[in-house]
């Protein structure tokens, strides 16, 4: 593999001039194929793929072919991922994160693409709110693109709209108020509604606080043994189903031509999925998105237990000794880490379509939140680093596939976001131009890919994290795939330093 440049002393931000990647693993899921390839950069822009199997490239997702397991294994090439659910804590609570550090740790993990959730202090329900966050990315100098929402009620009160117009305007993906549900269901209905007139979605974190309220973990036998107060799942899955029958009445009574659509955020529970698997038999514009801890890891994780869930599936974390100590604060998260049987339903999602994407739900957090009693602790995980590395987890263990996570870290996303962030929306803007209808892998189109090592294994340390949030419960864990290099828009978003030391530049 030809270094990102020729040039000694090539800096995160700058155009990457000149970068051959040869006979390696790429992932193409604009037209569905995936094999060995070479890929060649110049001035920022992909000159060439050449596919090395004689064959030119396919269409079709039925087409694929099957993971070659010696070639899959090696350098893996991927589009830059898409997060569409991060936290960067950015204003008001810069020492757990910034937008720049967030982006930083974004680059790290592969992404070249992020939304910025908007439950920040004060929250972005403002036009000058969004304006305030773009600029922050732009001056952080990091060629990640930042994508803002905008709330979804004003203050994220759950009282009043927000001005969704003039949010939009100011360049607003979408609208949510996550960290908590719209509380009124009449609420939901006038937000969909009016963000369906602006060509925008509604990203709903489905909780039923009724049912939450003290809730330190996910209901089950771990709870009971540890003696935390449980969420059950029916708080999620309720949420859904009372937010599914309102889309269906918004739909219902939609003008054409503004469909009205809802994305549920972080789905955690076999129920949950179900009713969405459901509701898009029925041709409701619905969607959603699991994260990478919700996948991989379960509700014994609390209890010291650190198997992953395909491993647990069998045989559940009950009380015996483990490997861990109890209550580590950093397995607190909202919503809790399910039980091992949900996990596999999260994954099985994503298997038959159900599910669009995976989305870390990035949430880092200052040490003095984290590191006190369990029930004291705040809810999130530090996860934007580590998300590739649980994902090519269930990988090895056959519990997902490798086109399944690259679509759900890719295409997914901006199906999710929809015109918002499609080309011709960005026609204007030379960094997003990356995301053209056929995908960064297209001769002429600004370079925007990840390069991971697939079975060099790192340790997750808090040296090792980018991210002000220290706080997961994977540190000290070893987790295969290695980042070797993201590319955004053209430009070096990461690069390994020991990668570049081999390959002879600095
Ligand atoms: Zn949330």
């Amino acid at each position: 593999m030809t270094p990102p440049d020729a040039a000694e002393g090539l800096r995160r931000g700058d155009r990457v001039e000149r970068l051959e990647i040869g006979d390696a693993w790429l992932v193409e899921p604009w037209s569905g194929r995936e094999g060995r390839a070479c890929v060649r950069v110049e001035s920022g822009r992909v000159v060439g793929v050449e596919w090395l199997d004689g064959s030119g490239p396919r269409g079709g997702d039925g087409e694929r072919e099957r993971v070659e397991p010696s070639h899959a294994r090696g350098i893996l090439v991927l589009p830059g991922l898409f997060d569409l659910h991060a936290h960067f804590r950015e204003p008001g609570g810069e020492e757990a994160e910034t937008i720049a550090s967030g982006l930083d740790a974004a680059g790290r993990g592969g992404f070249t693409r992020v939304c910025l959730m908007p439950n920040t202090e004060p929250p972005v329900d403002s036009d000058a709110g969004v304006a305030r966050a773009r600029a922050a990315a732009e001056a952080s100098g990091s060629p990640v693109a930042a994508y803002v929402l905008g709330t979804s009620t004003r203050g994220r009160e759950g009282r009043a709209l927000s001005p969704m117009g003039e949010l939009t305007e100011a360049g607003a993906v979408g609208f949510s108020d996550d960290g908590s549900p719209i509380p009124d269901p009449a609420l939901l209905r006038s937000a969909l509604a009016y963000a369906a007139g602006l060509g925008r979605v509604v990203i709903e974190h489905p909780e039923e606080r009724r049912l939450t309220s003290g809730a330190e973990a996910h209901e089950g036998v771990p709870s009971i043994i540890l003696g935390l107060r449980g969420s059950p799942a029916a708080a999620e899955s309720g949420a859904v189903a009372a937010a599914l029958a309102v889309l269906a009445e918004v739909v219902r009574d939609a003008p054409p031509g503004a469909t009205p659509r809802l994305h549920l955020t972080h789905l955690s529970t076999a129920a949950s999925v179900e009713l969405v698997r459901r509701a898009k038999a029925e041709r409701l514009p619905v969607t959603c998105d699991v994260t990478p801890h919700h996948l991989a890891l379960h509700d014994g994780w609390l209890g010291g237990d650190r198997r992953f869930a395909w491993e647990a599936a069998q045989r559940p974390w009950a009380g015996e000794p483990a490997a861990a100590l109890p209550y580590d604060p950093a397995t607190r998260v909202n919503p809790p880490l399910r039980s091992p049987a949900d996990a596999l339903a999260l994954a099985a999602g994503l298997v038959d379509g159900t599910v669009d994407a995976i989305a870390t739900d990035h949430a880092p957090h200052r040490e003095i939140d984290k590191s006190v009693e369990f029930g004291d602790a705040a809810n999130g995980i530090s996860g934007i680093e580590t998300a590739v590395g649980l994902l090519l987890h269930a990988v090895d263990a056959a519990i997902l596939d490798l086109m399944t996570v690259v679509r759900a870290l890719t295409t997914g996303p901006r199906r999710v976001l929809g015109q918002a962030v499609a080309p011709r929306q960005l026609g204007g803007d030379a960094h997003r131009a990356t995301a053209t209808r056929d995908g960064p892998f297209t001769a002429g189109a600004l370079a925007d890919l990840v390069v991971i090592d697939r079975m060099e294994r790192w340790t997750v340390t808090r040296e090792s994290l980018a991210s002000r949030g220290k706080n997961t419960p994977l540190l000290g864990r070893q987790l295969p795939g290695r980042v070797l290099l993201t590319v955004a828009g053209g430009r070096l978003a990461y690069a390994d330093p020991q990668f570049l030391a081999a390959d002879g530049t600095t």
